[in-house]
């Protein structure tokens, strides 16, 4: 039933109201079941009237998967609700084994407080094996580019269409007040586009800044990048620290005024330096899409989703960003993403679920991919 009704928080007239109605006429119906049928014991299969047990079964699991809808997350019924199974098994099973052990488990509190221990260890293992075994499997998150008011809506909505089929929530790159003329896919500027953004935010879609204008210049010769890059231009790095910090605090001014929730940041060209990471910590923003290393890592405060591969494929392990621009995508590249979605989208998290994977500074193997992707990109430069 839970499965069943699932979808019912994308139905338009669901408020709390709604939810606490349902869950009034829910209690009403169920005692009335339960005034109307005889004793039950479930241990026994005395079940009194059937029809009145079920419809009583439904609109009590109703009344709790209502209730559920109103409390958004609660951590500790979410380590319960995944546990039920061991606690169903156990419950009865632990007293009964202290039962041979006799005379010292004998009082019933006793027995009652032992059960509970070992029920809290055991569900402590688990969850420690589960979250180890969840580490170590292979997830990735979309990234779609260049939302802006120019971009090729008919593309955006393709896109969007494919992943809401395999219900993916991607991080989208907005940007705040886009002057780049390659990233113009039609004349018209678009006047609903930030209501599209809200309503991507609506429907569960993290929201990036992505750059200020997208507007790139080439790098003063012997400037560093944050990470090793090959790129010759950008639109960050080499900017004074007071004028990058006049981009972020418009950026998220911008954002602010209509309504969207800036969760990130990444860079046009990936081409950002120290002051840049430096002035969007100070802004509150704590999160960039980029960097190398298999898992989110934290360099200067501020947490790296890493971005080692743009195309999508299947890895043994890790988590990995694969990244779109939808504006200019062919036939082809629709069809790659719908078969790999068919294929791995049990695989995709959601860049809120991806911060439970940070676990401190980059790592060894993250540096050396860093070194050896930019050596290639350095000899294919070359060629
Ligand atoms: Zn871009």
């Amino acid at each position: 039933m839970g499965d069943l009704l699932k979808d019912i928080d994308k139905l338009d007239f669901k408020t709390i109201s709604f939810n606490i109605i349902i869950i009034v006429t829910c209690v009403v119906f169920s005692l009335i079941t339960t005034y109307f049928n005889s004793n039950i014991n479930v241990r026994l299969n005395e079940l009194g009237n059937y029809l009145l047990f079920y419809l009583g079964g439904v609109f009590g699991s109703l009344i709790f998967i209502f209730i559920s809808k109103i409390i958004s997350t609660f951590k500790i019924l979410e380590i319960i609700g995944r546990n039920t199974l061991s606690i169903y098994a156990l419950n009865e099973f632990i007293p009964l084994r202290l039962n041979y052990l006799g005379h010292p488990f004998g009082n019933g509190l006793i027995k009652k407080a032992i059960t509970f221990c070992v029920l809290l260890m055991i569900i402590f293992i688990k969850e420690r094996v589960s979250a180890k075994k969840g580490e170590r499997m292979f997830h990735f998150l979309i990234r779609l580019d260049d939302a802006c008011p120019t971009m090729n809506s008919k593309s955006w909505e393709k896109i969007e269409k494919i992943l809401q089929n395999y219900s993916v929530c991607p991080i989208v790159g907005v940007i705040p007040d886009c002057l780049d003329k390659s990233t113009s896919f039609q004349n018209k500027y678009d006047d609903s586009f930030w209501t599209k953004v809200l309503n991507w935010q609506i429907n569960g879609w993290t929201i990036f800044i992505h750059g200020y204008h997208h507007k790139l210049n080439r790098i003063p010769n012997g400037t560093k990048t944050f990470f090793k890059n090959v790129e010759t231009h950008s639109e960050f790095v080499g900017l004074s620290v007071s004028m990058q910090r006049n981009y972020i605090r418009d950026s998220i001014r911008i954002f602010k005024e209509h309504k969207i929730a800036a969760k990130g940041f990444f860079a046009p060209g990936h081409t950002f330096d120290a002051n840049t990471v430096s002035v969007l910590a100070e802004n509150g923003i704590n999160y960039i899409s980029d960097g190398y290393d298999i898992k989110p890592f934290i360099k200067c405060n501020v947490t790296f989703i890493p971005t080692m591969f743009d195309t999508p494929r299947k890895m043994p392990y890790g988590l990995f960003t694969f990244v779109f621009h939808p504006s200019s995508m062919k036939e082809n590249d629709y069809l790659y993403l719908d078969n790999f979605l068919k294929k791995y989208s049990k695989h995709c998290i959601s860049f809120d679920e991806s911060i439970q994977f940070v676990k401190g500074k980059q790592s060894l193997f993250g540096r050396f991919c860093e070194s050896i992707i930019f050596l290639l990109r350095k000899l294919r430069r070359r060629k």
